[in-house]
């Protein structure tokens, strides 16, 4: 029976299972949250049990939107900590700011006057994906282009690696092919923003 839990109006579908014996399990189904429950739960017992899981999820949830940087002052700030962590604090952007009408570049930047943008498609990635495109256009504004003392700076952030084969996984899966990510002219690369 569909109810509707009171903090947030969202749709709670309860399922009972005679398979199930003792555990309880829950999950989102779009705007819905499903819980799972042993068919053998008395009405008092489904209560409690509905509670406990909604609670678990919204945890889930600010932890999960805890480790990201959701507004532009949270991503300026993420950047001076990343600066001071990896690139001996000389990476000092003018601003650091979400965009939306990036979809061939990850992260841009312009030397010229120390901007960095970042696209708003990275908000759903992994913390450490977001911090490494941050690295990768702050070190754009130590060195432009991707030659070898670009990737010396960037590859002092750990995660490098393991971010740059991420979204190289994203683009094969999406078939992207990335432009340049740094305005400069100088630049002369012709490696995306990986
Ligand atoms: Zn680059």
């Amino acid at each position: 029976m569909p109810v509707m839990d009171g903090a947030d109006r969202r749709e709670v579908v309860v399922r009972r299972s005679a398979r199930r014996r003792q555990t309880v399990s829950a999950y989102r189904d779009g705007d819905r949250v499903v819980v799972l429950i042993p068919a053998r739960f008395s009405a008092t017992e489904e209560q409690r049990w509905v509670a406990d899981m909604l609670r678990r999820l919204e945890a889930q949830d600010s932890r999960r939107r805890r480790g990201r940087p959701g507004t532009d002052v949270d991503l300026a700030a993420r950047a001076t900590r990343l600066s001071e962590s990896y690139l001996e604090g000389r990476a000092r952007p003018a601003s650091v700011r979400w965009v939306t009408n990036q979809q061939r570049r990850w992260g841009s930047c312009t030397p010229r006057d120390s901007t960095i943008r970042l696209s708003g498609r990275l908000r759903d990635m992994p913390p450490y994906v977001v911090d490494y495109v941050l690295v990768h256009e702050l070190a754009h504004l130590l060195v432009p282009g991707h030659g070898e003392q670009f990737w010396e700076w960037v590859r002092r952030y750990p995660s490098a690696e393991r971010a740059r084969g991420y979204l190289e996984g994203v683009e094969a899966a999406a078939g992207l092919a990335l432009d340049e990510d740094c305005d400069d002219p100088v630049a002369g690369a012709v490696e995306a923003a990986r």
